[in-house]
This record gives C-alpha cells, structure tokens and sequence, in this order.
C-alpha cells in the first residue's frame, strides 16, 4: 500500500462509528483527498455512544475539520454539536459534522447521495411520484431529501415493525414542511403496493431486503410488478445485483443499485467539510463503481 507522506501540516479525519473495522469509508475519503491534492488522511475511529461526546469534544480541541458519523452515532451526535442542517433535524439523524472555526454544524448526506446518483445516472424524479419502500435510517434519509429537492408525491410502505412509526413520522414531517405530499401504507398490502408502483415513475428498496442476512430475498412477489419503462433501485451496495434488482432487469426495467449512493454521500460530506467537490467519474473508476451488473 502507497503511504501518504505525512508531515507537521498533514491533517486528520476520521469515522466515529462502532462496529468500524469492515468500513469502505476511509478508502473512499483517503482516495478523493489524493485527487484533490489535499494533504489529509482519513482514518476510522472505533467510538461508541458511551464515547461520543468526549470524541467530540476531542474534535473541537484537535482543531479537525470535521468527521465522518455513522452507527450507533448519527441518531445521538447532535446533542454535542451546535447547529443540524433542515434535513438532518427532519431525518433525526446525521452523518457529517463540519468544524466552522469551533462551532460544529451538523449534516445528513445520505438523501442527497441517493438523490445526486439518480441525476448521474440521467434519473430524474423531480416533480413527479416515487414509491419507496423503507422506515429505517437509509429509507428516512431518501425519502426526506427526495421530498425536499421536489418531488412531487411519495408513496412510503413499511412493514410492521419496530421502524413503522419512524415512517408515519417521516409522512407527518414530509406533509408539514414540505411542497411533497406523502402517504403511508402497509407493506404487507401487496395489491396496493402494485397499484402505487404502476402509478409511480420509479420504485426503490431503502430496506436491508436484499442484503445479509436476507440475500436473495424480496418481497416483491413476482415480475409482474414491473413494467418495461419502469425505473427500479436499490440502496443495497452489497450484493451489487439484489434479487429484486434481477427480476426488475428481467422485466426490462431501468435499474440502479446502491453504489452511487454511497459514492455521492462521501463526495457530498467531503464538499460539506472542506468545500471542494471531487471529480465522480475519477471516484467512479478507482473504486470500480457501477449501477448495474
Ligand atoms: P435500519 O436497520 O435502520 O432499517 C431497516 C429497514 O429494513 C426497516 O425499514 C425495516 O422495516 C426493513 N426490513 C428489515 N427486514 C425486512 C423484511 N424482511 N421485509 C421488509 N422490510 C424489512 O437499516 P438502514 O440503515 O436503513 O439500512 C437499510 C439498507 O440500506 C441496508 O441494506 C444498508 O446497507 C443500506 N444502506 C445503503 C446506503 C448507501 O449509501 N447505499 C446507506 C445506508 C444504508
């Protein structure tokens, strides 16, 4: 491995999260500092919520520029910042915090990763109705960065879980603070979800449907869910093809995994902390990203 030479000047960021080790992350950060010429290095710190606060006070004192948030920490780190972004405080959730000169601001980049992917790949919902399926944090992020970019009508189904109520939380917000008119529905109402879909312009999975430990599973139940002209796509990254995103190619669906998202909410935290945004197309080819396989 190539070390970046380090000297006095060399700066530090870093992911708070726990668990950390497995993270893309910092490769992703280390690879756009390179591009841009900045001389930072981007580590992950193992740090949970028992920590967190003092990690945080440790930011301001070490003068970093920012950090990266993820699990347990988004959802509890704006207790130690000073200001959250509109979208993070209706997500209840952030992912980066930016050091202004000692005052924290705090930002949730995941909707705006999701929704600048679907411009890259000529995807463009703006004005019109969506169906997502989704009540956990992936899904909260999309769904409220879609509604406050413009599109026009969201259909939510959730499955009754434990995440149900953030979803009739996000309708309620999306209803109240937004131009975007939101819906609830069962997930379990197959019928209903067919009906929204065919109604829709594009249809995603913002569920760990798809993933470890529910590889190869979907609850779409069969192609006929799909129409030719339909866009379909998933924030799973991992696999890159989810059984979903199969059936919905099958059906000659246009079809966009996770990648992009994760790829844009990197480049847009990296724009957020250091005010330069990184060249996709380079980021794209050196971490092999693609939406379709
Ligand atoms: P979470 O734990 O906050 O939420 C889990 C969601 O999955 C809930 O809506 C839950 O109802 C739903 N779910 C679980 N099992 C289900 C089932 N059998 N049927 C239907 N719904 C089911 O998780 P999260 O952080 O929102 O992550 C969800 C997915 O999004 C994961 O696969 C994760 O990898 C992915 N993700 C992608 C990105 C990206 O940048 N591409 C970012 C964050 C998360």
């Amino acid at each position: 491995m190539e070390r970046h030479q380090i000297t006095g000047h060399t700066e530090l960021i870093g992911l708070m999260a726990y668990p950390i080790r497995h993270s893309q992350s910092p490769a992703t950060h280390n690879a756009a500092y390179e591009k841009l010429g900045l001389d930072i290095v981007n580590l992950a710190f193992e740090v949970d919520a028992s920590e967190l606060e003092d990690a945080i006070k440790g930011l301001r004192a070490l003068k970093l520029r920012g950090s990266n948030i993820s699990m347990p920490n988004k959802t509890i780190v704006h207790k130690y910042l000073d200001e959250i972004s509109p979208a993070a405080k209706l997500c209840g959730a952030v992912n980066t915090v930016v050091n202004k000169d000692g005052y924290l601001i705090g930002h949730i980049t995941d909707g705006i990763g999701y929704m600048q992917s679907l411009k890259d790949n000529h995807i463009d919902p703006i004005g019109k109705k969506v169906t997502i399926v989704g009540s956990g944090g992936a899904a909260t992020a999309v769904q409220i960065q879609a509604a406050l970019d413009g599109v026009a009508e969201i259909s939510i189904f959730a499955r009754d879980d434990k995440f149900k109520a953030n979803a009739l939380e996000t309708v309620e917000k999306i209803n109240s603070s937004t131009g975007c008119k939101a819906s609830f529905y069962p997930l379990e109402d197959l019928d209903c979800l067919k009906a929204e879909m065919a109604s829709s312009y594009l249809f995603t999975n913002a569920t760990g449907m798809g993933m470890k430990p529910m590889e190869g599973m979907t609850y779409i139940p069969d192609t006929s869910f799909f129409r030719p002209d339909f866009i379909v796509t998933d924030v799973i990254y991992s696999p890159h093809m989810t059984k979903m995103l199969e059936m919905a190619k099958e059906a000659g669906c246009k079809i966009m995994n996770g990648q992009g998202m994760m790829l844009f909410q990197a480049i847009a935290a990296i724009e957020l902390m250091l005010g330069q945004r990184v060249d996709s197309e380079y980021m794209k080819e050196k971490l092999g990203i693609r939406y379709e396989y």
